[in-house]
Order: structure tokens, then sequence, then C-alpha cells
């Protein structure tokens, strides 16, 4: 028998960082919703180590009929709007930063505050800070991997030359730190 009730506003796919802080916020804000994913346990393990500024300081600002299947809208946050790689650990903070926007505009949608064209405002926001994540992890990523050992020589003199210089090493922490996208 099924344990999903006939009805709810929001169904959430997946219980991963993203898929759980979204919960969190339409819990707080008493919006029904359904959270399923297709693991039966979660792993109780992380890859993701560490939680960014932006991120911490994220969740402070701030009926579907017959079955919850019959999606009118899908809207992607997470992994599943921007899988990148790894480097600078930015993954598991943009998809918390995305379930929080996400979350505070179905808020607003489904009471009635803001009309459903507001959705629309959630990929304009969003949309620019994912594609500078993943053009930087993506820069990242090749610095890190060069094969030419001359190349990797010069990368390693230019990092420690320029990580002397606090402007560079300000502008690099902000950026990880998502404090940019304030
Ligand atoms: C080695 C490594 C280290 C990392 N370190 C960091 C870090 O330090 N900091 C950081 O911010 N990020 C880090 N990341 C990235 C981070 O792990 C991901 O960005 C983050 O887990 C994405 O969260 P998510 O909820 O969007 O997706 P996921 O964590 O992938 O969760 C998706 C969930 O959806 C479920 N699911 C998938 N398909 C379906 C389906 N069809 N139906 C139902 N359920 C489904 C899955 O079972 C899963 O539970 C790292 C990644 C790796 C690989």
């Amino acid at each position: 028998m099924s344990t999903l009730p006939a009805t709810t506003d929001v169904v959430i796919v997946g219980a991963g960082p993203t898929g759980l802080a979204l919960a969190c916020i339409l819990a707080a804000k008493r919006v029904s919703f359904v959270l399923i994913d297709r693991l039966a346990e979660g792993a109780n393990t992380s890859r993701a180590a560490v939680v960014h500024a932006r991120t911490l300081e994220a969740p402070g600002s701030g009926s579907i009929t017959d079955s919850p299947i019959a999606t009118q809208r899908i809207l992607l946050a997470g992994d599943a709007a921007h899988v990148h790689s790894p480097a600078g650990g930015q993954g598991m903070n943009t998809g918390i930063q995305d379930a929080v926007a996400l979350g505070h505009t179905l808020t607003a949608v489904l009471g009635g505050q803001a009309h459903e064209s507001q959705l629309d405002e959630y990929e304009r926001t969003r949309r620019p800070i994912a594609d500078r994540v993943v053009a930087l992890t993506d820069r990242m990523t090749r610095m890190a991997t060069l094969r030419n050992r001359r190349s990797r020589t010069i990368r390693n003199a230019m990092i420690r030359m320029i990580g002397r210089i606090p402007a560079v090493r300000r502008w690099v922490a902000t950026e990880l730190a998502g404090l940019r996208n304030r």
C-alpha cells in the first residue's frame, strides 16, 4: 500500500542535500510536499565536506490533484541542474542555495503572494550563478590536471607568486565561499 498522500503542492525528487534543504524550507513555511528518492535509505555519509559562508547565510534571508506524479511544472535544482567537477567544493553549496531560492519562491507562489511567472525568476537568478560555478570549477580542474611537466612547473610558480597577493587571496576566498552571490 502506498504511503504517499493523495494530494500535495510540491513533489521533490531526490533526497540529497538539495532536496533536503528544499524540504526544510517548505516545512518551515508549512507548504505541503512529498520527498521521494530512489534509495530506500540514505547512505549516512557525504561526499561534500565543506559548507561555505553564503550557504550558511542563505536560509536566514528570508495542489496537485489525483496523483503527486501528475506534475504540472518541473524545476531543476542542485546537481540535476548543474553537475560539475568537485574542485573547490561548490556542488552541494550551490544546490542548497538553489533550494533556498526555490523554496522561498514556491512558498510565495503557492501562498498567493506572487504570480506563477515569478518561478521564471528562479531560473533568471540562479542560472548565471550556476554558469559561473561550472566555468570556475572547470578552469580549476584543467589547471589541477595539467599533464605537461613544464606547464605544471609554471602553474606552481604562478600559484606561489599570486597566492601572496592579498587581493587575489580575497578574490578566491569570496568566490569559493559564494559571497559574491549576495
Ligand atoms: C568526491 C566529491 C567530493 C565533493 N565535495 C564537495 C564539497 O566539499 N562541497 C560541496 O559543496 N560539494 C561537494 N561535492 C559535490 C556534492 O556532493 C554534490 O554537488 C551534491 O551531493 C549535490 O546534491 P544534490 O542533492 O543536488 O544531488 P545528490 O547528492 O546526487 O542527490 C540526488 C538524490 O536523488 C536521488 N535520485 C536520483 N535519481 C533519482 C530518480 N530518478 N528518482 C528518485 N530519486 C532519484 C539519489 O538517490 C540521491 O539521493 C563533492 C562531490 C564529489 C564527487
